[in-house]
């Protein structure tokens, strides 16, 4: 027997309907590439996007075709979003740090038709159009006024809306029906496309808006620096709408300044970002006798976020930290690091060494640990196994069957991390599958070795790779990259390490350089890493 409830589709423009409907007077700051700051709302916004399904329409765009955006976050590309979605179009959101051979491969493998860029990247565009012919049109998010100089052509997003109508029957589609799409940048291999659903970014949103996950409300000022080129926004584009939060899209200026200048002009409370993007900040304010006075807690994720991080914004700062894992592949959240009632009750120090680990399951999601032949692993917080979970907000599949089956027989995605499960359930990377050092048979977790060389005090970033070795197959080598006018010898470091680590992971080799490289995402580049050690030999 059926229950008798409404079937309501869950697809994304009732999420921008109902901000706009009931939060309608809401801000949404932008802010772009020359600090120019702009204030909208969600009625605005709510106007724009349909302007833009309408402008879709008339370029031709139907259900399914792929429009790409090149931008970072801004009220423009957030009426884009939501207007392509909308209408049944797939949103396709472009890195504009990646290689242009990875954006060239991205984008035919798309089969974009429309690219709508930030005005900042018109000269990549013009080095990406003769390498992705199914792109029919460019629009740059500005006005007229500020339409950059090109030799091909292009048309401000302004102009290209005006004149559209802010009406337009968005839905009508299977709640199953693809949203959005964005490739795994490819640190491990080539890129493959995340095809997210309706139904799978709406379930997210909700998931993630949970008291033990993001925990957004409408009382909130939202600070999104993760772009929402990467990995889906973290769902933070339909979250913080969802609820109603003031939304504050910082463009492209991620340096401390710019950032900590928009938090305290905005009455920022909330934020989510990578760890590299929260050193910058708390460097600044250190170097600068800074405080915050309206920011309470930010999410961190991406990579693993080193104790000192969480001490000082709580220590010095008074802002709370949590972390949360996920990947592209998983929309993105999977875990969030809270305390559970039995964890609450622990020491300070105990609970500190949950809060560094990558933290509990979302409920919907099931995850399980399993060795190389598939067989379930305990939960014990020692057994390091690959990381598997399953559930509507994970990918079943990638855009164009590329890299086959990715499920086990139970229906499980293999995250290609390998991490503990405790008693407690919380879950803690120790690291990707490819990056673990495999010495004598056993694992060598490269992410809690970089953990504790980077609470020397001499050191800002440590990287950790494995070195081939006749006897034992690999060994850890460690790069350190140095605080600024800060010294330390390899000695130093050692002796540091001594005690703190096993004695079987003492790397064979320390070595200095001016910088340790980052991908496009601010996370430690292992294949440059190892690419620059090709002819490396231990010592
Ligand atoms: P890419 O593969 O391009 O880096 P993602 O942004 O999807 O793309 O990265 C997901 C990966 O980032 C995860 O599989 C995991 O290895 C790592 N990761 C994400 N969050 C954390 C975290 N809190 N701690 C450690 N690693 C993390």
């Amino acid at each position: 027997m059926d229950g008798l409830m409404q079937n309501a589709p869950l697809t994304v423009d009732r999420i921008i309907d109902h901000a706009a409907a009931w939060h309608g007077a809401r801000e949404i700051v932008s802010r772009d590439a020359d600090g120019h700051v702009t204030h909208a709302d969600y009625a605005a916004v709510h106007a724009d996007a349909k302007r833009v399904s309408n402008a879709l329409a008339a370029e031709g765009i139907a259900r399914g075709d792929r429009v790409a955006t090149m931008a970072w976050n801004g009220a423009r590309h957030l009426a884009a979003w939501y207007g392509a979605a909308g209408m049944g179009a797939v949103l396709h959101t472009l890195n504009p740090r990646l290689f242009l051979e990875q954006i060239a491969y991205i984008a035919n493998h798309a089969g974009d038709r429309l690219l709508l860029a930030d005005p900042a990247v018109a000269d990549l565009v013009g080095e990406l159009l003769p390498e992705v012919p199914s792109i029919e049109k460019v629009i740059f998010f500005c006005d007229e006024a500020s339409l950059p100089a090109t030799r091909y052509a292009a048309v401000a997003f302004d102009n290209w809306i005006s004149g559209h109508s802010d009406e337009y029957a968005w839905g009508g589609f299977d709640e199953n029906a693809a949203c959005g799409l964005c490739y795994t940048s490819g640190t491990t291999g080539n890129p493959k496309g995340v095809l997210y659903s309706h139904r799978s970014n709406y379930i997210h949103a909700l998931m993630t808006l949970q008291r033990d996950a993001l925990a957004l409300s409408a009382r909130d000022t939202v600070l999104l620096v993760v772009p929402m080129y990467h990995a889906n926004a973290w769902g933070v584009v339909y979250s913080a709408p969802a609820v109603g939060a003031k939304l504050v899209l910082p463009g492209q200026r991620m340096d401390g300044e710019s950032i900590y200048n928009l938090i305290e002009a905005e009455g920022v409370t909330y934020s989510a970002a990578v760890p590299t993007v929260w050193q910058m900040l708390l460097q600044y304010m250190q170097d600068n006798g800074k405080r915050f006075t309206t920011l309470e807690r930010v999410t961190i994720g991406g990579s693993a976020c080193p104790e000192s991080l969480v001490r000082t914004f709580r220590d010095d700062y008074g802002v709370d930290v949590i972390q949360g894992w996920g990947m592209t592949e998983t929309s993105p959240l999977g875990t969030v690091s809270v305390p559970n009632a039995s964890v609450a009750a622990k020491s300070d120090g105990e609970q500190m060494t949950y809060k560094l680990k990558q933290g509990r399951l979302l409920c919907g999601l099931e995850m399980k640990l399993v060795d190389d032949a598939g067989n379930r692993l305990p939960h014990d917080g020692k057994t390091p196994g690959r990381l598997m979970v399953k559930g509507p907000t994970i990918a079943r599949s990638y855009y164009g069957g590329e890299g086959g089956d990715v499920l086990d027989a139970e229906g499980f995605f293999d995250t290609g991390d390998v991490s503990t499960i405790d008693s407690e359930g919380y879950m803690q990377i120790t690291d990707r599958a490819k990056d673990v050092v495999k010495s004598g048979g056993e694992w060598i977790s490269s992410i809690e070795l970089e953990n504790i060389a980077t609470g020397h005090e001499a050191v800002a970033v440590a990287a950790v790779v494995g070195v081939a070795h006749p006897k034992w197959d690999e060994r850890p080598i460690l790069l350190c990259q140095l605080k600024p006018g800060a010294s330390a010898t390899g000695d130093d470091v050692r002796a540091y390490l001594d005690g703190r680590i096993a004695k079987w992971w003492m790397p064979d080799d320390i070595l200095f350089v001016d910088e340790i490289p980052l991908g496009p995402t601010g996370k430690i580049d292992k294949k440059a890493i190892r690419a620059g050690l090709e002819a490396y030999e231990l010592p």
